[in-house]
Parts: structure tokens; C-alpha cells; sequence
């Protein structure tokens, strides 16, 4: 792990090829690393295929939990990826049903906050879910909704059709002690498109409710938490009337009053912006709950990896452009770091937690930086 002055270096040429040659298992982050929304990295697909054939071992570890690992095989096949099969990707979506599957072994239902990546995985790995909400199901209150009995556990992930029920049902599950509370990702907010990236930190969104029975909740106070991966930075609190409708740090809340009865809350995240960690947030914040977060920089992500594939940590290497959760989560499995600069995190960023005097920060400090994973492409022509 790298700590104190150590970390942060700048490689180039030679010093990447001795790095590369003395690994044989490379772990690539996705976003902002082989590729930025619809666009590969320059250089990425070729330094993939020339990995593979100088006989590496090729792995994608990614946080963002909307694409099961079909959808995934594609995607790479578009953006030019040529040989990429779905047994080397570990989404955490993937990795939050093998979780409930193998380590957890479930014996129920889990209730999903989470898009169709997620869902999918889940069914792929034959672990039964509740039915997503119909058109029929809105407008029902908390109060006289269905609560299905077999409920064991409760999964979030990216939803962008979080609303307050789903909010208020999951609670209901937690209530039992019993009940498992996973993640998928604690990541406050992903790489926009277009290269584009939100300016910083993500939200989480939490209501003050006050008087009234439930159903029927008299909202005084919108709270925002700004954080930074899992760590709240600020607070800002907005008191309002009537309607509203709000953008903060790219994430857009509409909420409907009327007379101060609060009848819909709907999150929308702008494209690309697909970090759980905020919604995650919001409902550990209603059930006073932590979750069992699956993603990175958690280290299930590389046991998943290393139960299929036998990974030496000492001969395996993880590539990764955020230092909060793909640089810590190196550290944490005691991998080899590098840190491009193509997508989150800067450089300045990295030395600052290399310089910081908070020992808790060292594990965000990359051994190595590269500009980009394009800057692999010489060493391995070589
Ligand atoms: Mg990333």
C-alpha cells in the first residue's frame, strides 16, 4: 500500500513495460478508464487485445451496477473491444447476486431499488425478486401497500425511478433486523458523457417530515449532503411552499407540494450520473441502517474474481481513474495501483492524500499515474 511520501509516480515508457511485464493479471476500472460514455479511450481496445496476447489475464471491475454482463459483452464489442468475453467483467451488479447467492445464501426474496442491470443479474443467478412497481401500484400509500412477507433482503443500486415508496417500502423490510441491507456501489456520481464530468461531489437527498399521518406528511425542509465517496462534506439545508423543482451537482429532485402535503417525489439523474451511493445514503438514512456496500473500494469484488480465477494480489495490477473507490480498493487487496487521468480524480487530488497527515487517507494514494491507458499501447508494441 502506498502511504507517506511514497506513491504518485509518473510512469512513462520503459517504466511501464517493466510494470506491466512483471503482472500477470490486469483490473481495469470501465468508466473513465477504457472508455467515457459512448466513446473508447484512445488506445484502449489495442492495449486490451496486446495484453491478452502477451498472455495477461484481463479483468473489468466496474461500480456501475445499469448493464447486466450481456449488455456489457456488447458494449465493448461496439467501442471496438474485439475479444472481451462476459467471464472477465465483475459489475456490481454481477457481484451483489453471486453475494446473495453464494456468501449470503439467501433463502427469499430480495426487494431491488435498481434498474434492469441489476434485475437481470439478479434472475441470472436464480435469486428471486420482488415485481418491480406497476402503473397500478402508484398512488397506493405507504399505509395500505402490499408488503411481501418473503422479503429477506433489500438491494440498491442506480434506480432512476426512485421515488418515495420505494423509499418508505424498503424501511418497512429493514424494520427487521434480520433483513439484509446491501449496495451495490457507494459512488456518489459517475463521468457525465461526451467526456464531461460533474463538477464535484454528488447529493443525497433526505426530507424533514413533520406532523401528519403517514401518507400524508407535511414537508418543511429539503436537506442536501454534499459528500465526497462516502464522507459528508456539507450540509445545505432549503425550506420551500409549494412546487419545486431543484438541480443540485447534477441531479435533478422535482418535488410536488400541495399546501404542504407532499404527493410526489420523484429523483432524476442526468445521463451518465449513475452512482448508487446517493441513493444508498437516503436509506440509511431512513432506517438508521449502514448498508453492506459490494462494490469497490470494498474488496468482494476481487474475492469474486479470485474464487473463478486464482489471483495472485502480488502479481495483479488495478487501473482506475477515481482514488476513493478503484485506487483504495487496490490498496485494500493489496494490488498494485495506477491512476489515469481520463476520468475522476486528478493528480493533484492524488498528491494531496499522499500528503495528507490522516493515515485513513494513505490507501486512496496510487503507486503509479499514467495519462491515459493509451500510454500502455508502446510498451506493449515494443
Ligand atoms: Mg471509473
Amino acid at each position: 500500500m502506498a502511504g507517506g511520501s511514497r506513491g504518485c509516480v509518473t510512469l512513462r515508457g520503459a517504466q511501464i513495460r517493466d510494470l506491466l511485464d512483471a503482472k500477470h493479471n490486469v483490473l481495469f476500472d470501465c468508466d473513465g478508464v477504457i472508455w467515457n460514455g459512448e466513446a473508447a479511450v484512445p488506445g484502449a481496445p489495442e492495449v486490451v487485445s496486446l495484453l491478452k496476447q502477451r498472455g495477461k489475464r484481463v479483468f473489468f471491475v466496474t461500480n456501475n451496477c445499469t448493464r447486466p454482463r450481456d449488455n456489457y459483452v456488447q458494449k465493448f464489442a461496439r467501442l471496438g473491444f474485439t475479444d472481451v468475453a462476459e467471464e472477465e467483467i465483475f459489475s456490481s451488479a454481477y457481484c451483489s447476486a453471486a453475494y446473495l447467492r453464494d456468501v449470503a445464501r439467501l433463502r427469499g426474496k430480495v426487494y431491488v431499488i435498481g434498474g434492469g442491470g441489476v434485475r437481470k443479474e439478479l434472475e441470472d443467478a436464480g435469486v428471486p425478486t420482488v415485481e418491480e412497481e406497476t402503473e397500478r401500484d402508484r398512488g397506493v400509500s405507504i399505509t395500505d401497500c402490499p408488503l411481501d412477507p418473503e422479503v429477506k433482503a433489500v438491494l440498491v443500486g442506480y434506480d432512476e425511478g426512485f421515488t418515495f415508496m420505494k423509499l418508505a417500502k424498503a424501511c418497512c423490510y429493514l424494520q427487521d433486523t434480520e433483513c439484509l441491507f446491501l449496495a451495490t456501489d457507494p459512488d456518489p456520481w459517475h463521468p457525465l458523457r461526451g467526456g464531461r464530468v460533474t463538477p464535484d461531489h454528488g447529493g443525497l437527498l433526505m426530507l424533514t417530515l413533520v406532523e401528519g399521518s403517514p401518507g400524508c406528511q407535511q414537508v418543511t425542509q429539503l436537506v442536501y449532503l454534499q459528500q465526497s465517496g462516502r464522507h459528508p462534506l456539507l450540509t445545505r439545508t432549503k425550506t420551500f411552499q409549494n412546487t419545486m423543482q431543484d438541480q443540485f451537482e447534477g441531479m435533478i429532485y422535482f418535488i410536488t407540494l400541495l399546501k404542504g402535503v407532499l404527493l410526489e417525489l420523484t429523483v432524476q439523474v442526468h445521463s451518465g450520473s449513475q452512482g448508487s451511493g446517493s441513493l444508498t445514503a437516503a436509506l440509511e438514512t431512513a432506517s438508521s441502517r449502514k448498508a453492506t456496500v459490494i462494490g469497490k473500494p470494498g474488496r468482494f469484488m476481487f474475492d469474486c474474481i479470485s474464487s473463478q480465477f486464482g489471483l495472485d494480489p502480488a502479481r495483479s495490477l488495478m487501473v482506475g481513474d477515481r482514488l476513493e473507490t478503484d485506487v483504495c480498493f487496490g490498496s485494500t487487496c493489496d494490488l498494485a495501483t495506477v491512476l489515469t487521468l481520463t476520468g475522476v480524480s486528478t493528480q493533484e487530488e492524488a498528491l494531496r492524500y499522499r500528503d495528507s497527515p490522516e493515515p485513513e487517507h494513505h490507501s486512496c494514494v496510487p503507486d503509479f499515474i499514467v495519462e491515459s491507458v493509451g500510454d500502455f499501447l508502446q510498451a506493449l508494441e515494443e
